[in-house]
């Protein structure tokens, strides 16, 4: 996921070209790359030239070890965990992208586009239009705080956003939009507040749209219950 995320933005091939150090450019072998292993037994430095390696890797194999295993304590043997990962699979490939360079790879949305969309015809939602009108969603009311706030969101969030109402449907897609903005809105101040940003300043957003789905995911359900609860909404 690693490796697909930091070189597709560069089109870079990532299934011909072996993995080499950034710094001394020599080709690594496979006791160089075992996830989080090698990190660990390497101290996190090359074991050519001893430059250090970025943390973004141990962190991101982590992430992704333990979001998988998650994936299937929630689900358990199911047709959905499959969705589930490749779910995940997408989420870490964007993360690492979208916090490297700031773009979320259209060749990548369009490599998962088909697979959700197939996994919702074999498992649909109910109702089974759900998907489509989630999907539409997803477009249409990013694009919309696109138009008023004249790029206040990136296409690539845009996207994104269509591709998780297809496996979310409309319901927590809305849900899950509303949750990004918030968790946004939450890290922004702090991250102003602490000196460490901007207003104005372009901050990836994919982060935020990554927690938001994973949380509607799991849990949506309870929670938009208790939400509608919360401010007596008629959901449903
Ligand atoms: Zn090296």
């Amino acid at each position: 996921m690693n490796v697909v995320g930091l070189r597709s933005p560069q089109q870079l091939s990532f299934t011909t070209s072996r993995s080499e150090c950034p710094y001394c450019l020599k080709t690594l072998q496979w006791k160089d790359i075992i996830p989080i292993l090698s990190f660990t037994l390497l101290k996190g430095k090359c074991r050519y030239c001893g430059v250090r390696i970025s943390s973004l890797y141990p962190i991101m194999e982590i992430i992704t070890g333990m979001l998988f295993v998650y994936c299937y304590i929630i689900i358990g043997i199911q047709f959905e965990l499959f969705l589930a990962l490749a779910l995940v699979s997408m989420f870490v490939i964007v993360l690492v992208s979208d916090i490297t360079y700031m773009i979320i790879p259209n060749k990548v949305l369009l490599f998962f586009l088909p697979i959700f969309v197939v996994f919702r015809i074999i498992d649909p939602l109910t109702p089974w239009w759900d998907t489509i009108t989630g999907g539409v969603a997803g477009i249409l009311i990013p694009m919309s705080i696109i138009i008023v706030s004249k790029g206040g969101m990136g296409g690539g969030d845009m996207k994104l956003f269509g591709l998780i109402g297809i496996v979310l449907g409309f319901k927590k897609l809305c849900f899950c939009f509303f949750l990004s903005c918030v968790i946004g809105a939450i890290i922004g101040i702090f991250l102003i507040a602490l000196k460490l940003g901007r207003r104005n300043q372009p901050i990836p957003f994919a982060p935020y749209i990554i927690a938001a789905s994973l949380i509607t995911y799991f849990y949506g359900d309870s929670l938009i219950l208790w939400y509608s609860n919360f401010y007596h909404i008629p959901f449903n």
